[in-house]
């Protein structure tokens, strides 16, 4: 666990969170700002800042998020309509909060290229 990380924090439920999914390596909650009907974050236990730390030992735990983000997508039923899954790098992608994550949006028509 990272100092001064929020997303540390809600994996240690330090900070609340409307949780919708949780096992011993994954937590799953919904974005405080959604930009979508259904906009849920899916992240690891492990703090990695970003998307660029990650390596090939982090091949099992990487494909649980995605396992995570289909069961939840299967479960708000945007899986036939289909919905976009987000993982922002650095100041240029908008990310702000350096503890990977991914962002499953859904419900709504996604433009392309995005913003
Ligand atoms: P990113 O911009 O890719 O780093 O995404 C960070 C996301 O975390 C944003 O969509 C924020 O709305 C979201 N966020 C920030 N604080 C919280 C929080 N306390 N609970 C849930 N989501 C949050
Ligand atoms: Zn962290």
């Amino acid at each position: 666990m990272a100092e001064d990380c929020l997303f540390c924090k809600i994996f240690a439920r330090e900070i609340p969170a409307k949780e919708v999914f949780r096992d011993d390596e994954i937590v799953a909650f919904e974005d405080i700002r959604p930009v979508a009907p259904v906009h849920v974050l899916v992240i690891p236990r492990e703090h990695i800042p970003s998307v660029h730390d990650l390596t090939a030992s982090h091949g099992p735990m990487l494909a649980r998020m995605f396992e995570v983000a289909n069961g939840i997508a299967d479960e708000r039923k945007i899986d036939r309509d289909g919905y976009r899954i987000v993982l922002n790098k650095g100041p240029q992608a908008g990310q702000t909060v350096y503890h990977v994550h991914l962002h499953l949006l859904g419900g709504r028509a996604m433009a392309w290229p995005p913003g």
